[in-house]
C-alpha cells in the first residue's frame, strides 16, 4: 500500500479509501464487515461513511468492523458527515454517530455536500463552523472537513475561512474538466484532498471502450487505469472507492501494487484526449432521487449518459426500455420545480434533459 500525507492534518492515509455507500447487500452484515476487515488487512486505512448511506446501516456496519479492528490492533481512520447545520441538531446527530461507530472521536468529520455558495452561506449563518470548532475542542472530532460539489473555483470561498483541514470532492478520468478549477483552488492550500467517485460512479468500468484513452496499454484493466489516473495527482491523498464486494477491493489493491509514477506529460496527454462532454455525465449518486412527482430521475439521467457517450438518441430509448423498464412519457410529467437541479452533484440540467427525452 502507498500512504500519503493528508495535508496539514499530518495523518498518513492509504491512497485507496473505502467508501461505504455501495455495499452489494448491506443486510448481509457479516459479509460487509468482512469486506472492511479484508480491506484493512490489505493496508487500506481510510473508511468513509455517512448517516444516510443505506439509512444508518453503513455506519452500523463500520461500527461492527471498527470494533474488530480495535481488537486486532489494526490502525484505521474513520470519516463521516452531517447535513445538519445548527448546533443542537449536529450534537444529536454526532451523539448517534459515535454510538453507531463505537468510537469516542471521529477522525474526519464533514460538512456534507456543499452544492452551491448559497447553500454554504446558509449553513455558515446557522453557525456550522463554530459548532464544528467546538466539537473539535471537545475531542468529539479530530479534523474539520467539507465535502464539496462546487464547480469553478467557488470552493475558494470556503477554504479562505482557514477552518477546513481536508476536502472531499469529485474528480475522475471523465469529469476532471469540470472539476479542474476546484482542484487547482484546493492545490493552493495545505489541506488534505480525498477524491470521491474516482471510477466516475461506475461509468468508467461500465464503458471501458469509451475510456480506452486512459489505458497505458491494451492489457491494462480500465479500473486500474482510472485509479492510476487519480494516483498520478500527488495532491490527492486518497481515492475513495465505493466497494460492492471483495473482488473490487482486490482489484483496487492490485492497482496500487502496479502503480508507477506517471509523467506529467503523459497525464496531460490523457487529459487532452478526453472530450468536453465527459464532464456532463450523471454519476448515479442518487441525491436527486426525491422528486415530488416521483420521476425516477437517476434512471433517466443514466440513460441520458448513453446519448452523450454513444452520441445517438436510440441509446436512450434502448436503455430506458431494456435496462430500466420505464417509458419516456414519465419524463413529461416534470413540473420544473427545480428541486432536483439544486441538489445535483454534477450540476446537470436535469429539466432540459427530461424535456429532450420526452420529446424524442
Ligand atoms: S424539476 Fe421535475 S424532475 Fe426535478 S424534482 Fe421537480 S418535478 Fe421532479
Ligand atoms: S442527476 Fe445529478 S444528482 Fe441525480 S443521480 Fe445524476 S449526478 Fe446524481
Amino acid at each position: 500500500m502507498i500512504y500519503r500525507r493528508h495535508g496539514r492534518t499530518g495523518e498518513k492515509l492509504s491512497i485507496v479509501g473505502f467508501g461505504g455507500m455501495r455495499f452489494k447487500n448491506i443486510d448481509d452484515r457479516e459479509t460487509c464487515v468482512n469486506m472492511v476487515l479484508e480491506a484493512a488487512k490489505s493496508g487500506i486505512n481510510y473508511f468513509d461513511t455517512a448517516p444516510k448511506y443505506f439509512g444508518i446501516k453503513s455506519e452500523q456496519t463500520f461500527g461492527d468492523a471498527f470494533k474488530e479492528l480495535k481488537k486486532q490492533n489494526i490502525q484505521f481512520y474513520s470519516s463521516t458527515k452531517t447535513f445538519e447545520t445548527k448546533e443542537p441538531e449536529i450534537r444529536r446527530e454526532i451523539d448517534s454517530q459515535l454510538k453507531r461507530l463505537g468510537l469516542d472521536t471521529i477522525d474526519f468529520y464533514h460538512m456534507w455536500s456543499v452544492t452551491s455558495l448559497d447553500n454554504w452561506k446558509k449553513r455558515k449563518r446557522e453557525g456550522i463552523l463554530n459548532t464544528f470548532v467546538k466539537l473539535k475542542e471537545e475531542g468529539l472530532i479530530r479534523h474539520i472537513c467539507v465535502s464539496s460539489h462546487l464547480i469553478g473555483d467557488d470552493i475558494k470561498e470556503l477554504l479562505e475561512e482557514n477552518v477546513f483541514e481536508a476536502v472531499l470532492f469529485g474528480y475522475s478520468a471523465y469529469n476532471f474538466s469540470v472539476r479542474q478549477k476546484a482542484f487547482d483552488a484546493i492545490k493552493a492550500y495545505d489541506i488534505g484532498c480525498v477524491v470521491m467517485n474516482p471510477l466516475g460512479g461506475g461509468i468508467i468500468p461500465q464503458n471501458p471502450e469509451i475510456f480506452d484513452f486512459i489505458k497505458k496499454d491494451k492489457n491494462q484493466s480500465i479500473v486500474e487505469a482510472a485509479l492510476h489516473f487519480i494516483f498520478a495527482h500527488e495532491k490527492i491523498t486518497t481515492a475513495l472507492v465505493g466497494f460492492q464486494d471483495l473482488h473490487e477491493i482486490h482489484e483496487a489493491v492490485h492497482a496500487v501494487e502496479t502503480y508507477r509514477d506517471i509523467e506529467d506529460s503523459l497525464l496531460e496527454k490523457i487529459k487532452s484526449d478526453a472530450t468536453e462532454s465527459f464532464g456532463t455525465l450523471c454519476t448515479g449518486c442518487q441525491y436527486c432521487n426525491n422528486c415530488p412527482v416521483e420521476i425516477p430521475i437517476p434512471k433517466f439521467m443514466e440513460a441520458y449518459n448513453h446519448k452523450i457517450l454513444y452520441k445517438n438518441d436510440h441509446a436512450i430509448s434502448d436503455r430506458l426500455k431494456w435496462h430500466w423498464d420505464i417509458t419516456k412519457e414519465i419524463a413529461a410529467i416534470c413540473t420544473e420545480c427545480g428541486q432536483c437541479e439544486q441538489v445535483c452533484t454534477q450540476h446537470i440540467p436535469i429539466i432540459d434533459r427530461l424535456k429532450d427525452i420526452a420529446s424524442m
